[in-house]
């Protein structure tokens, strides 16, 4: 199997309701996408998400990563990867848009060689669960909900049938966001399963007391208290702090997990692949993970489509993030029931994008 042509576009995905975290407002899901094609008629599809620089990232495949690519087997993956790494965008790259790049050209590859053996991903990978995967539900509990609405949009989930929910916190009075938690905890019940995200927002003495304060809703984990590059800082919450400290949705490399995980900065690993360079280093870095007895729940950038398989195939990932966004594009979203993932059958790491979700949302024509 030889790549013969390398094809990209940028969609921009509408979202059904404007949201809002500690950081910014958005509209819509920029999903940068490769189509690599080969001698054999196959069609690998990777991609990332993002709340900007999608352009860039298409570029860094045009222009740089096409050519090395072209004339290459697929199964060559750990080969072609490190052709990419090392290559003269290594300059400019290691973090952003570079990697984010390399992550949909090495998805692109892993959905090549599963479809070629006939099987689903995670079968691919010696997937060890056949049964459905938990997941939590993290499309409510936006920043810009009223008390009222927080409340409800949090209570329908469980009604759905999750029993795993995420609100944002980190607004500009940490009192309020303890007010939101408190109605929110007090809304579910004691049964539910409740992580709150403060998407970076907080320094470290907020951290401290505003983390330590919202330890009284049984919350399951704080995520990203920090900027994500504070090692130290986020190693002094987890020594001080009962909650688990969440984070990897802005970790880029395997070596900056392991400084992370060396240094006790991170408890729930949310590696994610789309932001990683892909499969080959999110693989890596569940291994890591594993080798600390840590829990790798990943980031939803891929919006659960490839993230499914990986679960599946690593013995210490116990749950999965869920976004319904751009669920409309794919040929075969992912199926979730009760709070549960239902796995593919159908070859292939279930990034197929539908053409008329091309044409329809494609912005760089
Ligand atoms: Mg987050």
């Amino acid at each position: 199997m030889k790549i013969e042509r390398v094809e990209t576009f940028v969609l921009h995905v509408p979202f059904p309701r404007p949201v809002q975290d500690s950081l910014y407002v958005e509209a819509k899901w920029r999903v940068p996408a490769v189509r690599l094609y080969t001698d054999d008629g196959l069609i690998g599809t990777g991609y990332t998400g993002t709340w900007s620089g999608d352009e860039m990232i298409k570029q860094s495949i045009d222009i740089y990563m096409a050519p090395l690519l072209i004339g290459r087997d697929p199964h060559d993956v750990r080969r072609i990867w490190d052709d990419i790494y090392w290559s003269r965008l290594h300059w400019v790259g290691r973090a952003g848009v570079t990697t984010m790049a390399h992550a949909a050209v090495d998805i692109a590859c892993w959905d090549l060689m599963a479809q070629a053996a006939s099987l689903p991903l995670w079968r691919y990978l010696g997937g060890h669960k056949s049964e459905a995967i938990r997941a939590y539900n993290t499309d409510g509990g936006w920043l810009n909900w009223s008390v009222d609405d927080l409340v409800r949009d949090m209570g329908q989930m469980v009604e759905d049938g999750w029993k795993a929910v995420k609100m944002k916190v980190g607004g500009p009075n940490p009192r309020e966001d303890y007010r939101r938690v408190k109605a929110v905890r007090d809304a579910l019940g004691p049964e539910i399963d409740l992580m709150v995200d403060v998407n970076q927002k907080w320094d470290i003495n907020t951290a401290r007391v505003w983390g330590a304060r919202l330890q009284d809703f049984d919350i399951d984990w704080l995520e990203e208290p920090l900027h994500p590059d504070d090692v130290s800082g986020h190693a002094a919450l987890a020594r001080e702090l009962t909650v688990p400290i969440a984070l990897g949705e802005n970790v880029y490399s395997l070596l900056a997990f392991r400084d992370l995980i060396v240094a006790g900065a991170v408890e729930i690993v949310q590696a994610d692949v789309t932001r990683l360079g892909g499969i080959t280093e999110w693989l890596q870095v569940a291994g890591l993970a594993g080798a600390f007895n840590l829990p790798v729940i990943p980031h939803a950038g891929d919006m659960v489509q490839v993230h499914q398989h990986l679960v599946a195939s690593c013995p210490n990932s116990p749950m999965i993030e869920y976004l319904p966004w751009t669920r409309e594009i794919y040929e075969e979203p992912a199926k979730v029931v009760k709070g549960r993932i239902q796995l593919p059958e159908t070859p292939g790491a279930s990034t197929t994008i539908r053409q008329d979700a091309v044409d329809r949302y494609r912005v760089d024509k």
